[in-house]
């Protein structure tokens, strides 16, 4: 009889990350629970992770063989993998010889591994010779990117997870991490319970699990944030609880910020965000007098046309306080999803260049090109997310391969996404599951194994590597997308593709680090799986990892200074609301599901939670359109219409409804699918979509 084996992973849904133990039977009967030896959750894990073992167990919707099909009027069919990497390679190149590198691209995931993302990277980058790659971690992080990169040099997150048990005051904004990051949430709880004087402070216009649970809840109007936190930088000027020695020593630009912070007095400013200006100070005076200040934002702040002005008015408020780079305190943005740090330290970006080189540094592009022995690296950025589905809506990008993700849920105005992608001459989708809607749209359909079917390593919000070991045969022909990744190298004639496991791209990987700041030379294979997960960065083979960044207070800028920056604009600049649409649309997260549900949708555990979408509405908006409890309603923005049941509440400000991402075509006509209404519009530097703010109409189905 088999033996049963044990084995440690980590969690594929969130990027906190969170350990698990594997256990498989002598059956094959998997189950999971939290690895309580792991430092992210001690044993701890949320709904999503508890129920892991079924979507692993679960193969009725898996992609078994590759299927191709010769023209849009064929069917798919199923074909050997020599027979689709050929297909592959002789599209490609024809459509390279004839419209050039820039009319192909790549689009992934934050839920790659980091080996799989560094070879679509190098493929793209290094020697197909187009930056045509992104990913939909630019739905997701790319305004925090910016953000910190214009703060303290680089795109890196300063703290680490303990932080969250010393820190005395905390600021969370367009964040319900109760929801969305549950196991850090619960180290929160934890903190605050054994120590009841610590301040929890929510900004958010919906009260959510997270805001009810806060000593002050500020109920902003949406896109009013950067006004916020200016009238917060305000208060602790004006009353000195800012940290002089620090600024004057480690910072520049204090002066811009502080002209900007005082343009509005707060009694205006908290006109402007629809709460009272005690509120404000409140906040303020918690802030000022906290010995230890953590902050912690995710989707309200960077889904914005405005998300970089926000990131930038909010990290401010660590630097005016000087609290950064010591125990308990810092700048934490919450990354969506599992791996999306660790695609940025590939360069996984239409503007990044792996190892967090600059794209638009010619010294770097030589070095990674030489590194890479492929082509000189364009200087040009390529097309963001919407820029790539706009490209391929007008014909200048021709082909693209999609890589883990279903943009025709998850895009904003997503009919634009699938006009694109039936304009598209070429369409690759890669991917584990049928039940992900943008397979219909594939011209070739590769198999890919899953989670516990492939090795490989990912990074959570704290900088923390962590490897995840193949534990399951994937199913049928499903193959590791790294090997998928790296044949179609092969196919193509790249030169350096030649590998035999995603251990050899890791190494790479790391080699390529050496001497940056995000250097891991020192993080084998054999270290991740000996002595478990560590901190970037771990730059020699002893290095016992780094839980904080800029303990000496240098910063990764030129001058090693952190900047403050005076935000663009005060005010947002999203779609405006007008008689004809009158109520502003947010979206987001419901507790118990992931991003399109095609893991979590199987799960029926997880669908008594919130079996269905719906829209959120207070009722006082409601009563004016006449809608009771359970009724449809349709809800009508410029892109398109949406139905759903209606959730009356007093939790949503007045003038704002809610909707939930994750749902598709669960109906014949688009029930719940969110972004049927959502508008493309995208912050000018960050590139990442407005998802939290467009102007619509509610009414009566
Ligand atoms: Fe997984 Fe995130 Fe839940 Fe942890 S908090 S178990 S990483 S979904």
């Amino acid at each position: 009889m088999q033996k049963k084996k044990t084995e440690k992973t980590i969690c594929s849904y969130c990027g906190v990350g969170c350990g698990i133990l594997v256990d498989v039977d002598s059956k094959g009967t998997i189950s999971v629970v939290g690895d309580p030896d792991h430092p992210v959750n001690k044993g701890m894990l949320c709904s999503k992770g508890r129920n892991l073992n079924y979507v692993a167990q679960d193969t009725s919707d898996r992609i078994l063989h590759p299927e191709m099909r010769w023209s849009r009027n064929h069917r798919l069919q199923k074909v050997t993998w020599d027979t689709a990497f050929e297909r592959a390679a002789a599209v490609f190149k024809s459509i390279i010889a004839k419209h050039g590198s820039d009319s192909v691209g790549f689009y992934v995931s934050g839920q790659c591994l980091t080996e799989e993302y560094y070879l679509a990277n190098k493929i793209t980058k290094g020697f197909i010779g187009t930056n045509n790659i992104d990913t939909n971690s630019r739905l997701c992080m790319s305004s925090a990117v910016v953000g910190y990169k214009k703060t303290v040099g680089e795109d890196s997150v300063p703290i680490s997870y303990e932080d969250i048990e010393l820190a005395d005051t905390f600021l969370i904004s367009g964040a319900n991490p109760a929801w969305c990051h549950p196991i850090l949430y619960r180290r929160l709880e934890n903190r605050k319970a054994g120590n009841p004087e610590v301040k929890v402070i929510v900004v958010d216009p919906r009260k959510t699990q997270t805001a009810a649970a806060a000593d002050l809840h500020l109920q902003i109007l949406p896109g009013t944030d950067v006004v916020l936190f200016n009238a917060i930088a305000r208060w602790l000027i004006e009353k000195r609880n800012i940290d002089k020695t620090f600024i004057s020593k480690r910072t520049v630009n204090f002066e811009a910020v502080k002209k900007m912070a005082f343009s509005l007095t707060i009694r205006k400013a908290a006109e402007k965000c629809g709460i009272s200006a005690s509120e404000i100070r409140k906040a303020a005076q918690y802030i000022g007098q906290a010995s230890k200040f953590l902050s912690m934002w995710t989707m309200g702040l960077n889904q914005s046309v405005i998300g970089v002005s926000k990131n930038v008015s909010l990290l401010n408020i660590s630097l005016l306080t000087g609290q950064i780079g010591k125990p308990g305190c810092g700048p934490f943005s919450l990354t969506g999803q599992p791996n999306a740090m660790g695609g940025r330290e590939v360069g996984g970006m239409a503007n990044l260049l792996a190892a967090h080189k600059d794209l638009d540094n010619p010294v770097h592009r030589k070095e990674v090109s030489d590194f890479w022995g492929g082509k000189e690296i364009n200087a040009k950025p390529g097309y963001t997310a919407t820029e790539m589905f706009d490209a391929l809506e007008n014909g200048k990008l021709k082909a693209i391969w999609i890589i883990c993700t279903n943009p025709a849920v998850s895009m904003p105005n997503v009919h634009k996404v699938e006009r694109a992608l039936k304009n598209a001459a070429f369409v690759v989708v890669q991917d584990i599951s049928h039940n992900s809607e943008t397979t219909k749209f594939a011209d070739l359909l590769l198999p890919a194994a899953g989670w516990l079917e492939k090795e490989g390593t990912m990074t959570n919000s704290e900088r923390r590597i962590s490897y995840l070991p193949k534990v399951i045969d994937p199913p049928a022909e499903a193959l590791p997308d790294v090997e998928i990744l790296w044949r179609f190298g092969q196919a193509m004639g790249f030169k350096g593709f030649d590998y035999n496991n995603a251990s050899e791209v890791y190494d790479e990987h790391c080699l390529l680090t050496k001497g940056t700041n995000i250097d891991i030379s020192g993080l084998s294979y054999e270290r991740l799986k000996n002595e478990g997960s560590f901190q970037w960065p771990v730059p020699h083979a002893t290095h016992p990892g780094t839980p904080r960044l800029f303990t000496d207070f240098e910063f990764h800028t030129n001058d090693k200074k952190a900047h403050f920056n005076a935000p663009q604009s005060l005010y947002n600049s999203s779609e405006q609301t007008n008689a004809e649409f009158p109520l502003i649309l947010n979206t987001g997260r419901v507790r118990d599901q992931w991003h399109t549900r095609t893991k979590t949708g199987k799960v029926k555990r997880l669908l008594t939670h919130i079996p269905q979408p719906y829209l959120e509405m207070n009722k006082v908006d409601a009563y004016l359109r006449k809608l009771k409890e359970g009724d449809i309603a349709i809800i009508n923005s410029l892109r398109g219409e949406v139905q759903v049941k209606v959730v009356i509440n007093s939790d949503i400000r007045e003038g704002v409804v809610f909707l939930p991402m994750h749902w598709g075509k669960v109906l014949n006509n688009d029930f719940g699918r969110a972004n049927n209404i959502t508008n493309d519009l995208v912050d000018p530097v960050s590139k990442e979509p407005d998802f939290k703010y467009c102007a619509v109409q509610v009414e009566k189905f």
